[in-house]
């Protein structure tokens, strides 16, 4: 294939607008794979299980079709990106690869929040933009509204929307004709000194790590000796081809071309994504790389069981091999024993890993509340600190810490106009500043606003989410981007059972919250803490104040005292019961807790 019949693409949607189904579609009216049976979904692109789960997509995937029209034969290749802007950085290495991508929007939902950052991203890059309206099947449609929306978010002539059905298919064959006359050929001469972008990579048994390649310049073949200007080292190419959906091996890679390559590299680190290869003895200047994965929320993650750690490790470092942008140290806490330290792109990278984690070790896991982190400036040198336990107390001078500084995001949230005031109540308990508004469209009041304003990044990480979809009925969409650091008044709030901290429990609290945090806290660790032999003060405190306390009465040492009537084999079960949760209690200090009740504490919610 030649440069001039090669097109590379993207899909940017919001979660459900139906990107896997037209991927699935495009396939098919390719001949890339079976056509299905009629209201099958495929989903042929999407391979984690966590992916079909949850029905969205975490690590970015790729297809290469064929294609005929006007006499010539197209090779149209697709570069899956994620949808959610967590995994941004997923986003913009795959989009790299590209020159086009597909709008893809749901003509009865309209723009969504998340739609418009990774639009960004592709128009900084350049892309051409193929503005797309779906489900235009079903009798909710608003095709004409939705693609006034296209205009006011985005800027797009609604004279190049195309409409259609990716469930049914109508109108794909335009998609796939405005694909081939639309988006530019990659650039990039074949007798120039090959250079290759290597984009993804994943882990095979036998053959080691296969990388993702976009060839920029020159062509690759089988048995060529490769170097990489990141590492230096040197390879060989043993196999190379295109992802046809699957792997179909060819015997070279021209300029434009995407498609895998192994070369007997042992470690995934060694596939740095980013990283230009060249022909050994050959070298050219290295293609701006990216910016390492940022890790925004940090958490310990620990076994219920103290004598799983290991087991639980091993577990986070076969995941890590599919999930390079998790960051892992080892820590250990007085309370929890040994545990892992992760950091992870936000909170529902987060939840997608415990939940890859849990399906993977095949039990709960402990997860300590999630940290951003902060900055703490001292008057001779400034430390990021992501872990409570290591944040200093800023209400004690002898510290001498000088100011702490906080990330803030710039939130964008789209929403019908009759919830507008409602999500405004939200931003402004959680902080927010600069708060503004402007309507996508004006019909009434399911007209479309958006609201844009900026966000202590942890003001987010808990439960904004959650409430921003209770109390928009779930029609409100949110995104957000990096904006910085600013000072602000936060301090480390510490939980003291019978007078001792417990180190797994330390907060780090925006002042104006205090009060009322360090109350929930101690509520709730009062209900889930077993009673014990004797009086025990639950305290939430910041430097040497207390902020709140409960006192948990202590119970009676013969638990078997209150069964009246005594039937024996009732009151031998009793005391075994007791004797089996004795072994899983955990000392903290005087107290006994049980490794269980950390579960429950820690559980969000
Ligand atoms: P993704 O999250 O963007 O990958 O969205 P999916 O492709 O998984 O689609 C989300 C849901 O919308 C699925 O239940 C699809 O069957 C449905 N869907 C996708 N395209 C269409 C369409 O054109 N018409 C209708 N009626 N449903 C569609
Ligand atoms: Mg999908």
């Amino acid at each position: 294939f030649e440069r001039d019949v090669i097109r590379n693409f993207s899909i940017i949607a919001h979660i459900d607008h139906g990107k896997s189904t037209l991927a699935d579609r495009l396939l098919e009216l390719t001949g890339t794979i079976e056509r299905a049976q009629k209201g099958l979904n495929q989903q042929v692109l999407d391979k984690l299980k966590v992916e079909r789960e949850r029905g969205i997509t975490v690590k970015a995937q790729t297809a290469s079709m064929v294609h005929p029209f006007d006499g010539r034969k197209y090779l149209l290749n697709l570069i899956d990106t994620p949808g959610h802007v967590d995994f941004a950085w997923e986003v913009s290495r795959s989009l790299a690869a590209c020159q086009g991508a597909l709008l893809l929007v749901d003509a009865t939902q309209g723009v969504q929040a998340q739609s418009i950052s990774v639009f960004n991203v592709a128009v900084e890059r350049g892309l051409k933009i193929i503005p797309v309206l779906n489900k235009i099947d079903l009798p909710a449609a608003q095709p004409e509204q939705i693609a006034v929306q296209m205009q006011a978010a985005f800027g797009i002539d609604p004279e190049e929307v195309i409409q259609i059905s990716a469930k049914t298919g109508k109108g794909v064959d335009a998609v796939l004709r405005a694909i081939i006359e639309r988006i530019p050929p990659p650039t990039g001469e074949a007798t120039a000194p090959l250079k290759a972008f290597l984009f993804d990579s994943s882990y095979d048994r036998y053959r080691g790590v296969i990388s993702l390649v976009n060839i920029r310049e020159g062509v690759l073949r089988k048995g060529d000796k490769i170097a990489s200007c990141y590492t230096r080292k040197k390879y060989e190419v043993t196999e190379l081809g295109i992802m046809h959906p699957e792997e179909v091996p060819t015997t070279s890679l021209r300029p434009g071309q995407v498609g895998y390559i192994a070369c007997n590299m042992k470690e995934s680190s060694e596939a740095h994504i980013g990283d230009t290869l060249h022909r050994a003895g050959v070298p050219v200047e290295p293609m701006p790389g990216f910016k390492p994965a940022k890790a925004m929320v940090y958490a310990g993650v620990y076994p219920i069981d103290s004598n799983d750690f290991l087991k639980l490790e091993e577990s986070i470092k076969r995941l890590t091999l599919t999930d390079r942008s998790v960051e892992v140290t080892r820590e250990s806490s007085t309370a929890l024993g040994q545990g892992c330290r992760l950091g992870f792109l936000g909170t529902l990278h987060m939840d997608v890993f415990r939940q890859r984690l849990e399906d993977e070790y095949d039990a709960n896991v402990i997860i300590t509340a999630p940290t951003v982190p902060y900055k703490v400036v001292y008057h001779d040198r400034v430390e990021t600190v992501s872990n409570p336990t290591e944040f200093p107390d800023v209400t004690d001078s002898t510290n001498r810490v000088v100011e702490v500084q906080e990330p803030i995001v710039k939130a964008s949230i789209i929403v019908p106009q009759e919830y507008l005031g409602e999500m405004m109540d939200l931003c402004f308990s959680h902080r927010a500043e600069d708060l503004d508004h402007r309507y996508l469209d004006s019909s009434g009041s399911s007209g479309r606003t958006i609201l844009t304003c900026n966000l202590p990044l942890t003001e987010i990480v808990t439960d904004f989410f959650d409430q921003l979809k209770s109390r928009s009925s779930g029609f409100a969409s949110f995104d957000y981007e990096d904006a910085g650091y600013q000072p602000s008044k936060l301090v480390k709030m510490t939980f003291l059972l019978n007078n001792k901290p417990v180190d797994a429990l330390a907060l780090i609290v925006h002042r104006s919250a205090e009060q009322a945090v360090g109350r929930a806290w101690v509520k709730k660790l009062h209900k889930i803490i077993p009673r014990q032999m004797f009086e025990v003060p639950i305290q939430a405190a910041v430097g040497r104040r207390i902020i709140a306390r409960e006192t948990l009465s202590a119970y009676r040492a013969d638990v078997t005292a209150g069964l009246y009537g005594g039937h024996h084999e009732r009151k031998l079960k009793h005391l075994n019961n007791q004797k089996e949760s004795k072994k899983r209690m955990k000392r903290v200090g005087t107290v006994d807790l049980p490794q269980e009740a950390f579960y429950d504490m820690l559980k969000t919610g």
